[in-house]
């Protein structure tokens, strides 16, 4: 690497291992990632027959650093979804220049409820009626509202996360009174594996779901599901939301069983 570039880089605040992670250029890396994703978007909403603009593309920045996230910034990228609360956090603090949507697409503990509602727009991982309360009683004092998805656990995986489907229609009455939560729709993370025949039954399924749901509550319209490996299959199934990742950043060196508790089956 030229001494020019070595500068360039300690300009931007990137290291030897965020240049050894994404390259030279991470911009055009973004750019070129981005493209794909799109092209593989449009290909699966052809296939679907849907309009390129029913599904909405939640880029999952998880692990890359702050500086790098600039080029992430700069590639056109504002909707920047983070799993864990921590992260989410300290990446905000140090890319506060930059007009950011963050969502907050993994488990939040309770005790981390204040972080949340301080500034994100959406969560994608609602999964208890406590933690409801506790973040309609904190946005109560902000002042704020927040968009939320409704977690279910359609792989029937041992999970520690995610509503049982047959919890999910008193969960949605319990949302009634907490009306600084603005629901969205569903949420779920498909069974860890990279067949189709294993993934697409909780796609559908979710689906079933949130067509039941919406009839009792009107504003459960939206499914957020889809990753990387699997989003095509999504969009076929009915996704309004992926999250992808990998697919834009690169691959990541933490192991997903720090993200998810059941990963490791992947
Ligand atoms: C990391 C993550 C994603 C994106 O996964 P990729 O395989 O990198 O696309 C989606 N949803 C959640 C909840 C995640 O934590």
């Amino acid at each position: 690497m030229s001494l020019v570039s070595d500068e360039l880089h300690e300009t931007a605040g990137l290291n030897a291992e965020d240049v050894r992670r994404f390259g030279p250029d991470p911009l055009g890396l973004f750019g070129r990632n981005l493209a794909a994703v799109e092209e593989r978007i449009e290909r699966a909403c052809a296939r679907a027959g849907r309009a390129r603009e029913t599904v909405r593309l939640l880029p999952i920045t998880k692990t890359v650093p702050a500086p790098v996230l600039r080029f992430a910034y700069q590639a056109g990228i504002r909707a920047f979804g983070e799993n864990k609360i921590q992260e989410a956090v300290s990446k905000r603090a140090d890319l506060a220049d930059l007009a950011i949507d963050w969502s907050i697409v993994g488990h939040l503990q309770t005790n981390k409820v204040k972080y949340l509602t301080r500034f994100a727009r959406e969560f994608h991982a609602l999964d208890s009626v406590r933690l409801a309360e506790m973040l309609n009683a904190r946005l109560e004092r902000e002042d704020r509202s927040l968009d939320v998805y409704v977690q279910v656990n359609t792989s029937g995986e041992e999970s520690k996360y995610g509503l049982q489907p047959d919890g999910l229609l008193p969960f949605l009455e319990s949302l009634g009174p907490l009306s600084r939560l603005r629901p969205r729709g569903l949420m779920t993370l498909a069974v860890f594996s990279t067949d189709l025949e294993k993934v697409r039954p909780c796609f559908e399924r979710l689906r079933e779901l949130r067509d039941t749901a919406v009839r009792h509550n009107a504003a459960i319209t939206e499914l957020s599901m889809g990753m990387s490996n699997d989003f095509e299959e999504a969009i076929v199934q009915g996704a309004d939301v992926v999250r992808v990742g990998e697919a834009i950043f690169g691959k990541r060196s933490t192991p997903d069983g720090h993200y998810w508790p059941d990963a490791t089956k992947r």
